[in-house]
């Protein structure tokens, strides 16, 4: 069989099938995910001795002949492993627990090498449970033994010693043949070693000089990629067709704001202008606004639908859930309607008015296949986590080039945000309407747990109304249900034993759309107290009676994602109040005690960043930066780097069409993933 980078692990000889069911926990599901299983550590076993010379306490590899292999049994018939090992200057015993299989591979006369801990009682030299490798017959290096030895993340049945094992051949059958896909002229500028020679010494370096040398090769390829694949991105989608310009009068404007309730923030003012701008070009727009949970998206949204209209084009607008959806039909119907506007809607359960209308409101899984015949002017997406990118490109394709906005309350750091939205014109909303109460944050200790409970007793009792979040299992775009499972046991616990004279609903994602919007709307009417939901339970929903928040397992999650749960509550004039329950005593307190003072979305992102990295940044996973294994998402002199480099070669050949390799992979990165 010819191997390739793509070659599934399932068609491995080395792989059976319960371990192909383990790799997918760990997200390997082919060679090139093996090659690039990224080890957090090195184990330094390089430091080798004979045995005369150990030294207890030093960590060391020995080598040896195996001069005695035996089974000892205790009373309660544990198998201990003794093990002597003998070199040409002495004898080293050795001991295992519980591993009576050992003595089956580790027989007398065999050549073994030995790393570990030394430990010595007297004269006696012994190590306990040290790693052991048998001297390989081809007299190939050894992998476990006698060098930087690479750790992996693991999964239960899935060591670091089993992954060196599949990971070692592999590299001998594949990467001599690798071919390289970055040109040479970047790689001699930005002195960067080969591709099989990264992969290989990621694995099995000589030196953590060398592990360097890898990962900085590694990070520029990811980081390379990803804005190569932006600036393509944005060269197509400014090639598209010309797209009729939406105008709006100033008057007309004026006209727009003297009809709202309110006095925009000025961060609207601007991002409307930014908005505006775009619009009345030919060129479509391709714009993200970027704002917290009640920042006021939507109106900004509403008043680029009023310009759609005022032109003669039709608008959409795309809700990731048929709650959020049913909430912007409310907003939009308000705001729009006085202005003669006729809105449709239209998701799996309701389809309304669909034969003449000017914006069209509803999920984009229902809409996508209409927007794909219908002619709009302006296509909204709202919260674009849940959207991405490749279904963007999708509506690329099909030849239609409305403009389009993206609304987003992930909260990024501006710099993450100019890398991931590099294709698309951001704008940001930086500040929250006036008159808004802070919402009051406590993390609370397990010992304060009973207090908490008799608290909200009292808010309640009060009128007032709390959600209730139940832990997070496991980060997924669609929920489990596993996490569904726990959710119910919390709501049956929680209806039991703590709130029995309360009228507690639950809302999870596997209930039906009809379910969901009732148990929304008796919440939203007041009929139910308490709202227990999963975590993933619809971002924007907006009761402006519920005062109370809670989060279980709160250290689980990252801190922007809890700004994003507390952002549901604080939407009323009452005071709020967000309520942190950390199971574990001190695990990730003073993480969270940064939800205690004020913080806005973006200054939390930052501090996640600092404190778990990008992989635990809300809403990044679902971006498919899952990807991004070497590089730093928020390492400004890489992204500089790259983006020149990437910019040059696309100068230079603007297809790709001398680099078929690059093109290879750049269009496997595109690949469309149908919406959920
Ligand atoms: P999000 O950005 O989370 O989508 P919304 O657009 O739903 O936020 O707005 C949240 C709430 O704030 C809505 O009830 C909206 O009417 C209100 N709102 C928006 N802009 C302003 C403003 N400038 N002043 C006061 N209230 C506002
Ligand atoms: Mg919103």
């Amino acid at each position: 069989m010819k191997l390739s980078l793509k070659t599934p692990v399932s068609e491995l000889r080395m792989v059976g099938p319960s371990y192909v069911r383990k790799l997918e926990k760990l997200e390997i599901l082919t060679v090139s995910d093996l090659l690039y299983h990224r080890p957090h550590r090195y184990l330094d076993y390089s430091n080798r001795a004979k045995i005369a010379g150990l030294r207890p306490g030093e960590i060391t590899t020995v080598s040896g002949t195996i001069v005695e292999s035996k089974n000892v049994y205790t009373r309660t018939r544990k198998a201990i492993q003794k093990l002597k090992l003998e070199d040409d200057t002495g004898v080293l015993e050795a001991t295992w627990f519980n591993q009576p299989y050992l003595t089956g591979s580790l027989v007398v006369g065999a050549r073994v090498n030995l790393s570990g801990e030394v430990n010595k009682t007297g004269l006696r030299l012994e190590m306990l449970s040290p790693e052991y490798e048998l001297a390989r017959k081809d007299g190939a290096k050894p992998i476990h033994t006698g060098r930087l030895v690479p750790v992996y993340p693991e999964t239960q049945g899935v060591s670091s010693k089993w992954l060196r094992s599949r990971i070692a051949p592999l590299i001998e059958l594949i990467l001599p043949d690798l071919p390289d896909w970055l040109p040479d002229s970047i790689r001699e500028k930005e002195l960067l070693i080969r591709l099989n020679t990264a992969i290989r010494d990621v694995h099995f370096p000589e030196s953590l000089r060398e592990v360097e040398q890898s990962v900085k090769r590694l990070s520029f390829d990811e980081m390379f990629l990803l804005q190569l694949t932006t600036l393509i991105r944005k060269a197509s989608w400014n090639k598209q067709k010309v797209t009729r310009p939406l105008l709006l009068s100033i008057q007309e404007n004026h006209r727009f704001r003297k009809s709202l309730p309110f006095a925009l923030t000025a961060a609207q003012i601007r991002t409307m202008h930014e908005i505006l701008e775009d619009l009345r070009r030919t060129k479509p727009m391709n714009r993200i606004l970027i704002g917290d949970v009640g920042s006021g998206k939507t109106v900004v949204a509403a008043l680029a639908m009023y310009a759609a209209f005022r032109s003669h084009a039709k608008s959409v607008i795309m809700a990731p859930t048929e709650i959020l959806a049913t909430q912007h039909e409310k907003t939009l119907r308000s705001l729009l309607q006085p202005l003669g506007i006729s809105l449709a809607f239209c998701t799996a359960s309701r389809k309304e008015n669909l034969n003449s209308f000017d914006v069209l409101i509803g999920t984009h899984a229902v809409l996508f296949k209409r927007v794909k015949s219908e002619k709009y002017g302006l296509v909204v997406v709202d919260e674009q986590h849940r959207f991405g990118v490749a279904q963007r490109a999708l509506l690329i394709k099909k030849g239609i080039a409305p403009h389009t906005l993206t609304m987003t309350a992930t909260p990024i750091p501006r710099t993450v945000a100019l890398t991931l939205y590099g294709d698309l014109d951001l704008s940001i909303i930086d500040e929250m309407p006036p008159g808004r109460i802070r919402v009051k944050t406590w993390v609370i200790s397990p010992q304060k747990r009973q207090a908490a409970y008799e608290w909200i007793k009292k808010r309640i009792a009060a009128g007032e109304q709390a959600f209730i979040v139940c832990p997070l299992i496991e980060e997924s775009v669609h929920e489990s249900m596993t996490q569904v499972k726990a959710a119910s046991e919390e709501y049956e616990k929680l209806k039991k034993t703590i709130f029995p004279d309360f009228s507690l609903a639950l809302l999870h994602g596997k209930m039906k759309a009809s379910q969901k919007n009732e148990t929304l709307e008796r919440f939203r009417k007041g009929k139910t107290d308490i709202l227990v939901t999963t975590p993933v339970v619809e971002v924007g929903i907006d009761i402006p009676n519920a005062t109370v928040m809670v989060v279980e397992g709160a250290e689980r999650f990252g801190l922007s994602q809890l700004h994003q749960l507390r952002g549901r509550v604080g939407r009323g004039e009452k005071q709020s109040f967000c309520l942190l329950f950390a199971t574990k005593p001190r695990a990730g307190r003073t993480r969270l005690k940064a939800m205690e003072s004020a913080k806005n979305g973006g200054e939390l992102a930052e501090l996640d960043l600092k404190l778990r990295g990008p992989g635990e940044i809300f809403g990044l996973r679902q971006h498919g930066f899952s990807q991004m294994k070497f590089a730093q998402l928020t390492d400004t002199r890489l992204i500089a780097k790259t983006r020149d480099q990437a910019r040059k070669l696309l100068t230079e050949d603007p297809n790709l069409l001398r680099h078929p390799l690059l093109a290879d992979m750049v269009s496997s990165l595109e690949k469309p993933v149908e919406p959920n």
